[in-house]
């Protein structure tokens, strides 16, 4: 029998979107080569809060955009059992939903819009609204001067850390090759076909090319620019006792995010920045935005101003200025992919864009991977 010659792929970027990818593209027979110029898990991704949540938040605003998300929501528990299986870690997911506050009546009618607006989108999901006694029951040390709030049942959390470790390992068993400090700089062409990378180091050729280097992909020599603008986001943790809150709450501009362990995520802000694609997170923050989050958020749970902050952080979230969707699919070369824009949303939507992505690698068609996503769409 004639040999097969196993399929390569290099991808640049070890943020959630480049090891997600390179976890299923091995695990479905290819040979896989990460490049990451700092080191697996350091940029962006190390700043999310881990939220699952197509709706809390805003959610995407594109209702096809919002069925992928609610697809890769459901994708989440298998991804979730199969990475910390093929990595033997365990990896904290909580699904307790997400609640959004209201302080009165018109803040009530606002959320009552919001679960009239699910329900008309037809799909199933589950959204309730709470009265103050619902309220507190659920979360008891929210401001009682809340009057009710909206309990997105079916949204949860995935801590973010342990799940960059985590895929780093499951990929490295199943046999991904991760090269970290090495940068990407350009691709290597031979006519219309692209058939790897120039990195810092060298050539990496493969058969397969995908740059995941969020806005980094914007700095790779030979490759059309996406219009993406940096927002910077901002964040604190405080540590209080474990269970003090057990779900992502949300208000106005604030929302905050729990692990099990008493940690509490405080956040966080948006605002335009040019930052180098090299820095996308960063553990300094100024003092007074510090502050600012900490009082923002006490409105929703007054407690958490006498925790002590225990880390201060920001992480540089892709804007496509167009639309403010990803940019998924094959990228202007044969044999060359991307996957980038995710914002505010790149962790709840990374199964489902792993999945899609390597489908339309291995099979050429772009099947799973919704229109207002794919990176042919004009405009970009
Ligand atoms: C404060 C904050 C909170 C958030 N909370 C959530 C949340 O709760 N839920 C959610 O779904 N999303 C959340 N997000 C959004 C989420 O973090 C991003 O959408 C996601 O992490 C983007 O992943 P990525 O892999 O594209 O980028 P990254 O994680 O940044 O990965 C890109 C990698 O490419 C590397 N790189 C860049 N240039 C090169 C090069 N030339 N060569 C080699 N490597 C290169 C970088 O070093 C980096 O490691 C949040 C974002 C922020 C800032």
């Amino acid at each position: 029998m004639p040999e097969t010659k196993q399929r390569t792929a290099v991808i640049g970027g070890a943020g959630v979107a480049g090891m997600s990818l390179a976890y299923q593209l091995q695990r479905t027979g290819w040979q896989v080569t990460v490049i990451e110029a700092n080191t697996a898990g350091s940029g962006t991704s190390r700043a999310a809060f881990g939220n699952l949540e197509p709706y809390s938040g805003g959610g995407p605003h594109n209702p096809i955009t919002r069925k992928f998300v609610l697809t890769s929501l459901r994708d989440w528990a298998q991804w979730h059992d199969d990475v910390s299986r093929d990595a033997r870690m365990p990896i904290e997911m909580v699904h307790k939903g997400t609640l959004e506050l209201a302080f009165n009546q018109s803040e009530m009618l606002k959320l009552e819009k919001t679960v009239g607006e699910v329900k008309a989108e037809g799909i199933e999901f589950n959204a309730r609204m709470l009265d103050r006694d619902a309220l507190l029951a659920l979360e008891p040390n929210v401001n009682p001067k809340a009057i009710g709030g909206l309990h997105f049942v079916d949204e949860a959390y995935v801590d973010t850390h342990v799940l960059l470790e985590a895929l780093r390992k499951a990929g490295e068993r199943r046999g991904v090759r991760f090269i970290e400090h090495d940068l990407v700089k350009g691709i290597i062409r031979e006519g219309d076909e692209v058939v790897g990378v120039d990195t810092a180091r060298g050539k990496v050729l493969a058969d397969v090319t995908v740059l995941a280097e969020g806005s980094g992909v914007n700095h790779i020599a030979g490759v059309p620019h996406v219009r993406m603008q940096g927002i910077m986001g901002e964040a604190i943790e405080v540590r209080g006792p474990p269970g003090y809150v057990s779900r992502s709450i949300q208000y106005g501009d604030s929302f905050m995010t729990p692990r099990e362990n008493g940690r509490i995520f405080l956040g966080a802000t948006y605002r335009e920045t040019e930052r180098s694609p090299l820095e996308r997170y960063r553990d300094r923050i100024d003092p007074n935005v510090a502050k600012e989050l900490l009082n923002l958020n006490a409105v929703a749970v007054p407690g958490v101003r006498d925790f002590q902050v225990t880390r201060e952080w920001s992480g540089i979230r892709d804007k496509t200025t167009i639309d403010q969707q990803p940019v998924v699919g094959r990228w202007q070369f044969s044999g060359l992919f991307i996957s980038t824009g995710f914002y505010g949303l790149g962790i709840t939507e990374s199964p489902a864009t792993a999945i899609a992505l390597a489908n339309l690698i291995e099979t050429r068609s772009w099947g799973m991977i919704p229109p207002t996503i794919r990176s042919d769409r004009a405009g970009l």
